[in-house]
């Protein structure tokens, strides 16, 4: 028998309702005792409906009211210091240490945020030093594990595993100079046996371990660590299955055969590749294969021919008994369900699967390789198999314009007229701007206002016109707004948009949207990323009407807002059809041509958004020249068409680039802002150690927590920055857009913000 797997399901609710529970209960509208309702209902109603649709292997843990690593540090006591004494419920606790919190007398900052792999998931970075004093407060699987048995279904308990742990981690401020968070091992180990063997003693049969370092180059120094550490575990656990994802394991199947672990499973979308390799290094062995053969990442409907193939591989070689057929990944990283699709047509319905609809895939898949007589099974297999062969039709078709205009793609498209040392010159004449120039990254307040016209307008309640009408007095409000608090470059605050990707997804040809997909950034933060299933153009402009009102109502000059390539890219589901690289370079083109019209609209200074570039970055290095030689050609693509004095931007968020550090060089934007880095400023010693030449804007406070920075707090970022920075490179800007944050804390911090910049004018 086959057995079917899902390796962990979204947390929001079909109905958004842990979402909703959350931010009620972070205004203060919701008890603690009403958010843990919200959230149990939710997780029965996700266990039951994957035991309905026959999933055999459900995922229980995995559910976060914020982010599941914030879980596991709460849970093992690894909460830094500023968090602790002062007063607050554990819960509050956590979501202090997840956003920060400022109320009742208790001010400090959110802990930092990564992104989790090459996801655009935010997890909550582990801060960790010698003092770490790791002990098990609660053990938040075994709750979950009893919860679902409750509501009559036997999970699969989750477990994120301690040297993933670990190597996600960072060292406390507090920690010494050489400390290492591996070096933590053996005091963490005793927690996790706890944590295990309580699971074990309460009937749990099998423990789903995520180890997805092992995908990762890093993963192979630890071969000692994981034999060691395994070993341990397993004298007390029930049977582990080790779970990685999103990479191929290469090399690292050598150790990882020899664990004492009952089962490994695999990404075979990701890296179908490492099957024949992982299978031969296992034969001997007892362990089982879990193949993920169903996207935990993506939304296209899985090609059963193709996973039941790889999964007769798994058969021939290891018997039937030791193959699972599972999700690649979690499915955290896709929408609930299709059922909540109105408007999708019939033909794209039919190309789509969802969480839900995954679970029904990896059951079907299952039920085929056991040999199921179930009609039900074979009408499933049949209905997938027309579905895949209309899809594949339809991939056929292209649009000969945008391929013609990708294969015409000449070098010095790439490139800007002038090196930056002129274009500096001609355009501080254009602009006109002050030493230490202040600017924002886009977005404003995203009020209930404007999410209510949206919602008003889509329902047909307003008129076109009437919407129009109110994004303009927005608009013209933000203007006078940052002219008011005498912010230099201005930007038109962005209110039309519901999204930075969506906004222009809509706008463009070969996109499909959704009304209900959403997928967890950080927090309750969502977003619902389009879906690109076509070639891709841009019919008409699609910023130029408001980026020209908001520089008809000021003489500051404005700064016109894109969101770039490789972010769009990154941040939709793309298609599987056609290399990533081709998607961009139509985006990129597309992009081009709204550049040069804002240009020839008046506006001079423009910025095209990468916050996704990092993230796109393959996981394994040897991957990494190819995509980083297609992902910055494509922004210059999109950018160089403008003449010398216009001002090209660019934004990263979480940029940890210090490795890629030519490729930021080569992007050769007039302008970059990048995240606030909480931990040091290595971040910069890069730039400067490598003479980054053009201009930059280190965040000088963190917008993601309401918390707002005072003046002398961002005087004093400025002396640190300014120290490694060349004062006439430098620009002062917040480190993300504002669209999360409300007026209050906005005007207050930006008004501090100018306050330091002015300072610097006079002091630096
Ligand atoms: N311009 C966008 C904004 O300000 C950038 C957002 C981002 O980097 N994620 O909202
Ligand atoms: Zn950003």
């Amino acid at each position: 028998m086959v057995s079917s797997s899902v390796l962990g399901f979204p947390r929001i609710g079909a109905n958004r309702e842990v979402k909703k529970a959350v931010e009620a209960y972070w205004g203060g509208k919701l008890s603690a005792e009403d958010l843990i309702k919200a959230a149990a209902d939710v997780k029965k109603s996700s266990w039951t409906s994957l035991k309905e649709r026959g999933v055999d292997l459900i995922p229980s843990g995995e559910f976060s009211l914020y982010d599941h690593v914030l879980d596991h540090s709460a849970a093992f006591n690894a909460i830094p210091k500023r968090y602790q004494g002062l007063g607050l419920s554990a819960l509050d606790v956590f979501f202090a240490m997840g956003r920060g919190r400022q109320a009742g007398g208790v001010d400090v900052p959110a802990c930092e945020m990564k992104k989790w792999f090459d996801s655009n998931y935010h997890f909550v970075v582990p801060e960790l030093s010698e003092e770490t004093d790791f002990k098990l407060l609660y053990n938040k699987a075994l709750t979950e594990y009893k919860e679902a048995k409750e509501a009559g279904v036997v999970t699969r308990p989750v477990v994120l595993g301690p040297i993933s742990y670990l190597v996600l981690g960072k060292a406390a401020k507090e920690a010494s100079a050489t400390f290492q968070p591996i070096s933590l091992l053996p005091k963490i180990l005793p927690v996790y046996k706890q944590l295990l063997s309580e699971l074990k003693a309460a009937g749990v049969e099998s423990v789903q371990i995520d180890e997805p370092i092992l995908v990762l180059d890093k993963g192979a120094e630890l071969d000692k660590q994981y034999a060691s550490a395994y070993a341990e575990l397993v004298s007390v656990a029930p049977k582990i299955m080790l779970t990685t994802y999103f990479n191929r394991l290469d090399s690292n199947i050598n150790f990882i055969a020899k664990l004492p672990v009952a089962g490994l499973h695999i990404d075979l979308v990701r890296a179908p590749q490492q099957l024949g390799e992982v299978l031969a290094a296992i034969k001997s062995t007892p362990i089982v294969i879990s193949l993920g053969v169903v996207s935990g990442r993506n939304i296209w409907k899985a090609d059963f021919a193709a996973a039941i193939k790889y999964a007769q591989t798994a058969i021939t070689a290891l018997g039937a008994d030791r193959v699972i057929v599972a999700t690649s990944s979690s499915l955290l990283h896709t929408p609930v369900t299709l059922a909540n699709e109105k408007k999708l047509t019939e033909q794209q319905r039919d190309w789509f699967s969802f969480a839900l609809e995954k679970a029904s895939e990896v059951a079907t898949i299952a039920a085929v390789l056991s040999g199921s007589q179930d009609p039900k099974v074979a009408a499933a297999l049949e209905a997938n198999k027309v579905s895949i062969a209309k899809r594949r039709q339809f991939e056929s078709t292209s649009d000969d314009a945008v391929r013609k205009r990708v294969a015409a793609i000449t070098p010095d498209m790439y490139d800007r007229k002038s090196p930056f040392a002129t274009r500096k010159e001609v355009q501080a004449k254009h602009l006109n701007l002050p030493k230490f120039p202040t600017t924002t990254i886009g977005s404003f307040p995203q009020t209930k206002e404007i999410r209510t016209a949206r919602a008003k307008l889509g329902k047909g309640e307003i008129s076109e016109a009437e919407y129009d009408e109110f994004i303009k007095k927005e608009i013209e409000m933000v203007v006078k707004f940052q002219e008011k608090i005498g912010l230099d470059l201005l930007v038109h605050g962005e209110p039309e948009r519901n999204d930075m990707v969506q906004y222009f997804g809509e706008q463009l040809t070969g996109f499909v949207f959704t009304q209900n997909a959403w997928v967890q950034s950080y927090g309750s933060r969502y977003v619902r990323p389009p879906i690109i299933v076509s070639d891709v153009s841009r019919p008409t402009p699609m910023t130029v009407k408001w980026s020209s009102y908001a520089q008809s109502v000021s003489t500051k000059p404005m700064k016109g807002m894109l969101s770039g390539p490789v972010t769009i890219l990154n941040w939709s589901f793309p298609r599987d059809d056609v290399p990533r690289k081709l998607q961009s370079q139509q985006l990129a083109l597309a992009l081009r041509d709204e550049v040069i019209d804002l240009e020839k609209a008046g506006i001079s200074a423009i910025q095209v958004d990468e916050p996704a570039i990092r993230e796109g970055l393959p996981l394994r290095r040897s991957d990494w020249d190819e995509y980083l030689q297609w992902a910055v050609d494509t922004f210059k693509l999109s950018t160089a068409g403008v003449t010398d004095a216009t001002q090209t931007h660019s934004h990263f968020c979480y940029s940890d680039f210090g490795d890629i550090f030519p490729s930021i060089q080569r992007l050769d934007a007039d302008v970059i802002s990048i995240e606030f880095s909480k931990s040091d400023m290595k971040l910069l010693h890069t730039f400067k150690q490598y003479g980054y030449s053009n201009q930059i804007g280190p965040g000088v406070y963190d917008i993601h927590s309401p918390r707002v920075p005072s003046e002398q707090e961002i005087i004093d970022r400025l002396k640190t920055t300014l120290a490694i920075i060349p004062d006439h490179l430098m620009f002062i800007n917040p480190d993300c857009g504002l669209k999360t944050r409300g007026w209050k804390e906005t005007e207050a911090s930006l008004a501090n913000l100018v306050a330091a910049a002015r300072w610097a004018r006079v002091h630096a």
